[in-house]
């Protein structure tokens, strides 16, 4: 079945009760027992599982190719989850461009709790195959990265870790199963912020681990999830399943649209560079046309002259707004560096962009008279 038909059908029944196409939204914190003391429906108590979040955790384990998937609170909740399943004493190799919050746990909740983590260039495999000298648990791949949308070549990193013993989860918020599947390519846990295009309208907050196989360290997250509770509400996990029906379309139009606008950013005489890797001139361009169908909604550009200029132009636009997130229809753009504090590398003059359903045109033509100032 191809992925538009499956995004549309995955988990996807008329209520038995009602005969409801779309599904009711199941409030109910706890469910009947039978006078066996069984729960023949399958559910308990909805910090254990709730109709709307094992319909939701079915349809991404369909989507990304795996056995299992557990929903979370947060895109970070799900991130958590991962990290607290290993063990004090534990090794992580992590990129030194992962989403800042990732970085942030990694250094101020992980490190500390004992959990040794080396920072390498996930694009430089030599820097990979260095650190994966000493005995590894996991592999934390996050591609295209943020803000600089660098390609990590999933499949050699993979052959990296299996090589020497070490799981790998990747972050697949950015491209979502439509553009990139990483369990096809051997990875073990694909991990996402459903905050971003799988909710598709900047109104909720969720997390997503997908496992290929449930293995033990997948049953230690599933166990997290349902101990700790930081899980989506019935409401939220309603609203990501119905983001799931429209988001092959959507990735479709995000996509077209960011390829139109970094084609004429990358053009524009008062743009430096153009971070987006479908423009050939990209460093990642032929890893990213391997392994992504197509090359995302997000992209970034560097405005000709330092800070002051950037912010300039991102104090000008109309149609896009002044904000933080990415992934919904309305098109966002910010100030990375501000938003990332003193100690981040992003480059001062760099605006990140999330491409949104507008009209292409709409989008160049309020960039272009943002740029011109
Ligand atoms: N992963 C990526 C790639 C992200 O961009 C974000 C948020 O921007 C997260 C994880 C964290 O998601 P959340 O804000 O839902 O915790």
């Amino acid at each position: 079945m191809r992925i538009e038909t499956l995004a549309v059908h995955a988990a996807q029944r008329p209520d038995p009760v009602t005969g409801a196409i779309a599904p009711p939204i199941s409030l109910s914190t706890t469910f009947e027992r039978d006078p066996s003391g069984d729960y023949p429906r399958g559910f308990e108590y909805s910090r254990d599982s709730n109709p709307n979040r094992a319909a939701l955790e079915e349809a991404m384990a369909l989507l990304e190719g795996g056995e299992a998937a557990a929903a979370f609170s947060s895109g970070m909740a799900a991130a958590n989850a991962v990290f607290q399943a290993l063990a004090p004493g534990d090794r992580v190799v992590a990129p030194n461009d992962a989403y800042m919050g990732v970085g942030k746990i990694l250094r101020e909740v992980f490190q500390p709790w004992g959990v040794d983590v080396v920072f390498v260039d996930m694009d430089d495999l030599a820097q990979v195959r260095a650190a994966l000298d000493t005995p590894t648990r996991l592999v934390w791949i996050e591609t295209p990265s943020n803000p600089l949308l660098r390609i990590t070549d999933i499949a050699a990193v993979v052959a990296l870790a299996t090589a020497s013993g070490a799981a790998v989860a990747c972050d697949n918020t950015w491209c979502t199963p439509i553009f990139q599947r990483p369990l096809d390519l051997g990875v073990d846990l694909v991990v996402h912020a459903t905050t971003k295009y799988i909710g598709g309208h900047h109104d909720i907050l969720g997390g997503m681990v997908v496992a290929k196989s449930v293995t033990p360290l997948f049953k230690r997250i599933k166990e997290i999830q349902i101990q700790a509770g930081a899980v989506p509400s019935p409401f939220e996990a309603w609203l990501a399943l119905r983001g799931i029906r429209t988001l092959p379309f959507r990735m479709r139009a995000h996509a077209e649209h960011a390829m139109a606008l970094a084609t004429f950013l990358a053009a524009h005489p008062a743009v430096e560079v153009v971070h987006y890797p479908g423009l050939a001139t990209h460093p990642g361009h032929a890893v990213a046309a391997r392994q992504m169908r197509a090359f995302g909604g997000m992209l970034s550009f560097q405005v000709r002259g330092g800070r002051d200029e950037a912010m300039a132009v991102a104090a000008r636009v109309r149609l896009f707004t002044r904000a933080t997130s990415l992934g919904g229809v309305e098109s966002l753009i910010e100030h990375r560096a501000s938003v990332e504090g003193p100690a981040t590398k992003t480059p001062v003059n760099l605006l990140r962009v999330s491409v949104g359903l507008e009209h292409p045109e709409d989008l160049t033509a309020d960039l272009d008279q943002a740029l011109r100032g």
